[in-house]
Parts: C-alpha cells; sequence; structure tokens
C-alpha cells in the first residue's frame, strides 16, 4: 500500500504527513504522469484546504498543465467537471469521513473513476525519483476558475424528476455537500430544512454517516414530521438515510433498496457490490431480475466491476453508490435525488425497508500485528478448509467463505493492526457458533503467524 495515499481504498493521509511541500510534489508528479492536459482541482471543507490547494496546483502549473480551480467541491461534483470539461484528470482535498485536522489528495481519472493503486504506485513512484517534468517558461500552465455547479444541477433535473414534493432534513455534516445538496432537492421541488450546512471546516457531528452520528437528523425528521433524512460524509461521496419514522435505514437495508430500484428503471442485470456485503441484497434483486457480482471493498473496485459486468449499478455497505448512467465517481447528492425519486414512485421509506430481509451479523476485531497479516491470512486459507463446511469461497479480497445459509469474512483492516470477522447467518444460535470457531482459527492462526 502507498506511502502517500493511504490505504483501504480511501486515499487519504493525515495532515501532519500532507505538508503543503508533499501536496506540490503530488501536484508535480501527476503533471509529470499526464505530461500535459487539463485537470480539475476542488476542495473539501478543511482549515486546511486552501493551503494544500494552491500548492497542488502551483505543482501542476510547473509540469505545463492548465488547471481549473472549482473551490470548495464535494468529491461527486469533482467527478462531474472532469467529464464536463473534458480534462484529463481531477483531484479533490479532502479526507473524506475523518476527522478536522486531517486531509489528504484523491485523483480522479478522465472517466470519472478514481485513480487506480497503480496509478496512485506510479504517482510514488514518480515522487520517490524526483524527476518531475518541469515546462519553459512560455509554456506554463494556465489557471482558470469554474463553477460546474449550474451544470451539475441541469443535468441531475434532465436525470431525476418528481411528480410529488416532499420534506427533506438534510445533513450535510458542515461538509462538502453542504450548498449543493440541499440546492439540488429544492431544484426537485422538495422543501428542504438544512442541518450543519455552514461549509467552516469545523464539524458539529461525526463526519461518518450512522445511526449514533444521525441522531440529531432523526430527532428533526420526527419533530418536523418529514418524509425522509438525507445525511453525507465531509466530501459527500456518501449517502446515509433515515425514514419518515425517525429511523436510520441500515446500509445493508439502503443498498438493497437503490439496488431493486434501478433494475426496476434500467431494466433487469447485475448490480456490484464489495466482499463485505450480506445476502440481503442477493435475496431481495433475485426476483427483480438481478444478479449480485461481489468485488474487493472500495470504490475502484466497485466502478471497474461496473465496467467489466456492464452493470446497472454498484455499491458498498459504506453507502458509496455509483449510478453508471450517471458517472464512475460515487456520487451521494445525486444518490439523494435518486432516494427521492424512489419515495416518489415506490413510497414510504418505512413501508419498503420492511420489504428487505434481516439477518443476523456479528462483527469482531482481533488484535494482529501487522507483520503477520500476510502469513495469518495463508494459515487462514488452508484452515477454513478442513473447518467450516461451505459451498464456496472468494478469495479476491481476504478470504470469503459461504454456503446458502451463512457466510464468513476473513479480512485483515488495511489501516489498524487487527484482523476482522464479519459473518451473517439466518438465525442467532448459528451466527454465534460460527463465530466460536472462526475466532478461534484466527487467534490460532495469528499465534503461529
Ligand atoms: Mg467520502
Amino acid at each position: 500500500m502507498g506511502k502517500y495515499f493511504g490505504t483501504s481504498g480511501i486515499r487519504e493521509v493525515v495532515n501532519d504527513k500532507l505538508t503543503p511541500e508533499l501536496a506540490l510534489k503530488v501536484g508535480k508528479a501527476l503533471g509529470t504522469y499526464l505530461g500535459g492536459g487539463r485537470v480539475v482541482v476542488g476542495m473539501d471543507t478543511r482549515t486546511s484546504g486552501e493551503m494544500l490547494k494552491n500548492a497542488l496546483i502551483s505543482g501542476l502549473l510547473s509540469a505545463g498543465i492548465d488547471v481549473m480551480d472549482i473551490g470548495l467541491s464535494p468529491t461527486p461534483l469533482t467527478g462531474f467537471a472532469i467529464r464536463l470539461y473534458e480534462a484529463d484528470a481531477g483531484v479533490t482535498i479532502t479526507a473524506s469521513h475523518n476527522p478536522p485536522q486531517y486531509n489528504g489528495i484523491k485523483v480522479w481519472q478522465r472517466n470519472g473513476m478514481a485513480y487506480t493503486n497503480e496509478m496512485e504506485n506510479e504517482l510514488e513512484r514518480i515522487i520517490e525519483e524526483g524527476k518531475f517534468r518541469k515546462a519553459a517558461w512560455n509554456e506554463i500552465g494556465r489557471l482558470s476558475h469554474a463553477d460546474p455547479r449550474g451544470e451539475y444541477i441541469k443535468k441531475a433535473l434532465e436525470a431525476v424528476s418528481l411528480d410529488g414534493s416532499y420534506t427533506i432534513v438534510l445533513d450535510a455534516g458542515n461538509g462538502a455537500g453542504s450548498i449543493l445538496s440541499p440546492h439540488l432537492q429544492r431544484e426537485l421541488g422538495n422543501k428542504v430544512i438544512s442541518l450543519n450546512a455552514h461549509p467552516s471546516g469545523y464539524f458539529v457531528r461525526e463526519l461518518e454517516p450512522n445511526a449514533g452520528s444521525l441522531e440529531g437528523l432523526a430527532k428533526t425528521v420526527r419533530v418536523m414530521k418529514a418524509d425522509v433524512g438525507i445525511a453525507h460524509d465531509g466530501d459527500a461521496d456518501r449517502i446515509g438515510v433515515v425514514d419518515d419514522e425517525g429511523n436510520f435505514v441500515e446500509y445493508e437495508v439502503m443498498l438493497s433498496l437503490i439496488s431493486g430500484y434501478m433494475l426496476r428503471r434500467f431494466g433487469r442485470g447485475k448490480v456490484i457490490t464489495t466482499v463485505d456485503a450480506g445476502f440481503a441484497l442477493d435475496d431481495y434483486v433475485k426476483p427483480l431480475g438481478g444478479e449480485v457480482v461481489r468485488v474487493r471493498v472500495g470504490d475502484v473496485a466497485v466502478a471497474e466491476g461496473i465496467m467489466r459486468e456492464n452493470a446497472v449499478f454498484g455499491g458498498e455497505p459504506s453507502g458509496t453508490w455509483i449510478m453508471p448512467q450517471w458517472n464512475l465517481t460515487p456520487d451521494g447528492i445525486f444518490a439523494g435525488a435518486l432516494v427521492l425519486e424512489m419515495i416518489d414512485r415506490l413510497g414510504p421509506l418505512s413501508e419498503l425497508a420492511k420489504e428487505v430481509p434481516r439477518y443476523v451479523t456479528l462483527r469482531a476485531k482481533i488484535p494482529c500485528p501487522n507483520g503477520k497479516k500476510a502469513k495469518a491470512m495463508e494459515l487462514i486459507a488452508r484452515e477454513v478448509l478442513g473447518s467450516f463446511d461451505y459451498k464456496r469461497l472468494i478469495d479476491i479480497d481476504g478470504v470469503r467463505i459461504e454456503n446458502d445459509e451463512w457466510w464468513i469474512l476473513f479480512r485483515p483492516s488495511g489501516t489498524e493492526p487487527i484482523m476482522r470477522i464479519t459473518l451473517e447467518a439466518h438465525t442467532k444460535e448459528k451466527a454465534e457458533g460460527l463465530m466460536r470457531k472462526a475466532r478461534e482459527l484466527v487467534e490460532r492462526a495469528i499465534g503461529e503467524a
């Protein structure tokens, strides 16, 4: 995993590592890698955003790259702008759902998809080597400022429409979606109540949208008798949803519902998700003509899966959704519009959520030094053969074994010295039994590694 671009599919680094000096080098390296052309640069609301963005832009200009600075921009708007302005790449200065003192650099391809690990490794190699492209005085890149918001709203309104009007509480967490997301919902004809919408870089709630961090949103939905609550993380590539009764809708349930809606809208086909997603999705989409394909964790793998399988939709159980008819950048803002369209066509969320099957999910973290992870995974992969009576094994990212009634995923954390076990079964007894066995196996493997 990369030294500069972080791990586990979020390409963010800690602010004390991400200095303006490093941002300058990333700009030079990206310019060197591209060898010319145009790059769109946006940033989220963090206090270090301007500092890092300007350093990065300097690096790009020095390598002869023209830069379009789009200022405060959710990740999906950057992805949209790349295609709108026919740029060769895009960059968002963001640390996604991480605390305010963090920041990072995310790079995007011309088709709106994130840079792959291989591409990031190449940028890192250029930084290590230090041989940067240096433009002559008359070939230094030009800087312009652009605002793609109007076009984004226009195109989104062409893609999504509502017959009715709804009351929405929108909590963008003081992040980059604070202005654009409520704006789009209002343009769709809804009444919008905004929470945490001053884009100051000071975050009132934890940025990861979950049942705990969205308690304020849930309460407001109840008090205002709203139809739905919508929340984003810091760069608004993710969506969290609260139903009309003020309950946080579990990610797996939302993933099933939206996949089902996309199949209804665009016809039967494939849905891409990651190895950590449960069976509810498979069971929910099958009657709608959907087939689920699982890929590695991370939005790059999901986008690649969508293209390879020509899928109608791809999403992770973290609320990261990619709608290929729209773009290959995960887009929590467009996702919010789609959720409203789904409610408009199919009915209230609290009712829809009842249609999704629920199983028992258990998770465990077992301490494992980083140096032992590879060997321990090897031992686990060998040992599961004799220990569990499974039908299928998927080893594209960790080891997932599954039967028709249960699955277990063994996967080392990308960021922490722990081994994760995630499992799902139809009954509590079965789940607990599997967890005891899985835990024993992992502890033994770590001991022997
Ligand atoms: Mg994010």
